[in-house]
């Protein structure tokens, strides 16, 4: 077999049966990939670690993230601060042509689907479901995208596929992701598990052998904004898969960013605790950085954010509006490109933190006035608009 998975907290190794994400002995722990073949780029993009991805095939997605050494912003920080630029930016390479990550992680999760035969649904505040309209195309399955209503503005594409179904929520992220998890029970489809698919993990974990290649080592700390945690904990395993292949010595510390005042990982990394608070309010009303709202986020079971900052003497930090604000305003003079608002949280998060040593900095969306300048954006049109489960036996 090309890869088993391993539950982070009972160790118990088991095949691979398609969307399994859960351990089988019940433990609510995350489940990682573990691959008994030694590191080997071979190819482009992120298919070039093709053999470190669930997949058997590819696809032809051709997006990568940028790499490059930032001179102007290690002496603002007083560390060595390398960019992972994620975003639209031709100018230096960069062609994410819906402006984030996330359709990185979009691409292998589309090709695992249809390996494994499967459609799929979930939700999405935005910046995933852009990637899925997108590049569903790509493969032959269905793919049904909730969105809340209050960020439908964010929506866009510049060709929306086909075979991709866009539902508008009439409520919260919660309830847009309850009913997807709900349709694909209905309809007999699988729920595609967001950051516990490891199609996705592994999809940004690609992240650490570009950087690995390019610089010859692996920095000593990791910066991302995060609202799930999926691209922290990614990188993490791929330091982790380096190291277990002789590439690498050490792990970077993982930090992680959210923008005040939802802040639930930080709040229960700075009280010492596993245990996330309840928030009872939407925090899409709240924050600046609508992409890091998601109030269940991969951190106090085994193998999450906890665990991980704690084994890597990692941290969390958070970051006001009107200073992710100012860093976006910095990068842009810097660079002259807008960061997304979760982009901009990160850079005021590291601007803030002590830190030294060579510091990577995921950039993870940036560009889209630039996009705009060279491509005709749409704003798909919801194919349904729901409210309840009930609504659910509409959708086609
Ligand atoms: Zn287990």
């Amino acid at each position: 077999m090309k890869y088993s998975l391993v539950c982070r907290n009972c160790g118990l190794k088991f095949q691979d049966n398609g969307f399994a994400f859960s351990c089988p002995a019940g433990c609510s722990s995350i489940i990682s990939t573990h691959y008994p073949s030694l590191f080997h780029p071979k190819g482009q993009g992120i298919w070039r670690y093709a053999n470190w991805l669930p997949v058997e095939g590819e696809n032809s997605y051709i997006g990568k993230p940028v790499l490059f050494k930032s001179p102007e912003l290690s002496s603002e920080v007083g560390a060595e601060v390398y960019i992972a630029f994620h975003g639209y930016f031709p100018e230096i390479g960069a062609e994410l042509i819906t402006c984030t990550f996330k359709e990185i992680e979009a691409a292998v999760s589309l090709r695992y689907a249809a390996e494994k035969g499967a459609d799929i649904a979930l939700a999405s505040v935005g910046n995933t479901a852009n990637a899925f309209l997108t590049f569903s195309h790509y493969e032959d399955i269905n793919v049904y995208l909730f969105v809340p209503e209050r960020v439908f503005e964010c929506v866009f594409c510049y060709e929306k596929s086909e075979n991709a179904t866009l539902v508008m929520v009439d409520g919260s992220y919660d309830d847009a992701s309850n009913l997807a998890r709900k349709f694909a029970e209905l309809k007999g489809i699988e729920y595609e598990g967001g950051g516990r698919n490891v199609a996705r993990r592994d999809a940004l974990a690609t992240l650490a052998y570009a950087f690995l290649e390019t610089y010859g080592f692996l920095p000593d700390v990791y910066f991302q904004a995060v609202g799930s945690g999926t691209g922290a904990i990614a990188f993490y395993e791929g330091s982790r898969r380096l190291i277990d292949s002789g590439m690498a010595d050490k792990l970077p510390r993982i930090v992680v960013a959210q923008n005040e005042p939802f802040t639930p990982i930080v709040d229960a990394w700075q009280r010492k605790s596993r245990e996330i608070g309840s928030y009872e309010y939407d925090p899409l009303d709240v924050v600046y950085a609508k992409v890091l709202t998601n109030k269940n986020p991969l951190y106090s079971m085994r193998g999450g954010l906890y665990d991980i900052m704690g084994e890597t003497g990692g941290f969390a930090v958070s970051a006001s509006e009107r200073e992710a604000k100012e860093a976006g305003k910095l990068f842009r003079e810097i660079y002259g490109v807008d960061l997304y608002p979760a982009a901009a949280v990160a850079l005021a998060a590291l601007l803030k933190s002590n830190v030294d040593g060579k510091v990577l900095l995921n950039i993870t969306g940036a560009g889209f006035r630039r996009l705009k300048k060279d491509y005709r954006i749409k704003r798909p049109k919801p194919d349904f608009v729901i409210t309840d489960e009930d609504d659910l036996e509409t959708i086609a």
